[in-house]
């Protein structure tokens, strides 16, 4: 906490800032709301929870009245949380609404403590909710995105007005308000893109992303130790590399960074000095060399097979809308005349196959166990003979590639190996591309 916001106060400019939950907290809130609880369950989890927060605060705070004040305004906080848990044990529910509200409370506390220790530090800061504050989403529970003309127009103003009166605002990130009024969650990392709106809407010229990495490596160097860091990469290839693996920063983080030209520069909180990754608009001369392979577990292959399922018009919109209704992601389809074969998270596919068999599909097969590589830079496209020396370095593994896709974006190629495969076939591509 000490050194986010030395971090912050080290920064002369004016600025917002928008922060993500206390490490663990989203995750203990996401547990608890995933099934009902019993009232002594609540007890429980509340005196966790408010440990948690109280601790950091008698730690990171020094004076008796910040902390007595910041722990006077995380119970208010705390008392809300108690009562929708309460309220959802009761009517033994947890439905999408209850469960976005209760996830956003991490977020809810955390600005509280740093608030808390900028005012000590002599900055005057204020705790801002985001859904009073005005960031508008789409309404959907989740995965909501923001809505940026109605964010932009609510909460512009109202930033402006704080910065002129010195007073920097540290708000919460990971959930905005539904036009309606409800709690919405942009998915897991949410804060990043909650940051990237904000930055757009205050018309900021760059947007800082601390995290506790040194920004975009070649590959994850958990895999591949050699790793390098990549100094700059273009809002594509930033949004391929983190769609399709690489957790950085949230996918839609470069939606409203790229519409307001915003460069986006990631950072690791715990080293300063480190360059880390710049994201901006690549230009004309962009730099077109294969940046980064980027790996995701935990997949599974549906084909759903039918006679000339090719022919036939309008089947993938009724796959597509089959799966929406189930909260089923697709990460990658490919079609034939005989299947098709749609890339899906393996804890989805249960609920993928019983609404495909409601929906008339007759036949259709499953494959567990499934990873998917995704090699990414603006030279994809241009680079003559990559993907034969791509496959080429995993055949030489004994590796079998499954399904493959290539020329939907410019900037990145994926397919599919198996699990088991994949830490050697990446071993292997990595060699072949980086030379390490
Ligand atoms: N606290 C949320 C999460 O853990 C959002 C974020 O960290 O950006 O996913
Ligand atoms: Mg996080």
């Amino acid at each position: 906490m000490r050194q986010v916001a030395g971090i912050i106060v080290a920064e002369k400019e004016k600025k917002a800032v928008v922060l993500s939950a206390v490490s663990g907290v989203t995750e203990m809130l996401v547990q608890f709301i995933s099934c009902t609880r019993t009232e002594e369950d609540v007890d429980s989890f509340m005196k966790a929870i408010s440990k948690l927060h109280t601790d950091l605060v008698d730690d990171a705070l020094t004076t008796e009245k910040c902390q007595a004040l910041a722990v006077e305004e995380l119970v208010a906080k705390l008392v809300k949380l108690e009562r929708m848990l309460y309220g959802s044990c009761y009517i033994e529910e947890v439905n999408p609404r209850i469960r976005d509200y209760v996830q956003c409370f991490g977020e809810r506390l955390s600005v509280i403590i740093v608030a808390a220790l900028l005012n000590e530090m002599g900055i005057k800061a204020k705790p801002v909710d985001a859904d009073e504050l005005g960031i508008i989403t789409d309404g959907e529970y989740g995965t909501a995105m923001v809505n940026m003309e109605a964010t932009r127009s609510t909460i512009r103003p109202k930033l402006m007005k704080g910065l002129q009166d010195g007073v920097t605002p540290v708000i919460t990130g990971f959930f905005g308000r539904a036009p309606e009024g409800s709690v919405t969650v942009f998915g897991r990392n949410g804060s990043d893109y909650s940051a990237a709106a904000v930055a757009n809407a205050m018309g900021a010229s760059v947007l800082e992303i601390w995290k506790d990495v040194d920004g975009f490596m070649s590959v994850d160097p958990k895999i591949v130790p050699s790793a390098r860091p990549i100094p700059q990469l273009s809002y594509d290839e930033a949004a391929e590399l983190a769609y399709f693996g690489a957790k950085v920063v949230h996918p839609m983080t470069m939606e409203p960074a790229r519409s307001g030209n915003i460069e986006i520069r990631v950072k690791n909180v715990f080293r300063p000095e480190a360059p880390g990754t710049a994201i901006k608009d690549s230009g004309k001369n962009g730099d077109m060399s294969i940046k980064s392979i980027s790996c995701m577990k935990n997949l599974s292959l549906v084909k759903v097979f039918g006679e000339g399922t090719g022919y036939k018009l309008g089947v993938l919109a009724d796959i597509a809308s089959l799966l929406r209704e189930a909260e089923v992601n697709i990460y990658s389809v490919v079609t034939s005349l005989t299947c098709i074969a749609l890339l899906v998270d393996k804890k989805d596919v249960a609920k993928a196959q019983k609404v495909l068999t409601e929906g008339g599909v007759t036949r259709m097969e499953t494959h567990a166990n499934f990873a998917l590589m995704c090699i990414v830079g603006e030279g994809l496209g241009y680079h003559k003979g990559l993907a034969s020396r791509v496959f080429k370095a995993v055949a030489k593994e004994g590796v079998n590639v499954g399904l493959i896709s290539a020329g939907a974006s410019l900037v990145a190629y994926h397919f599919t190996v198996d699990e088991a495969d994949l830490d050697k076939a990446t071993r292997a591509v990595h060699e072949e591309l980086f030379g390490c």
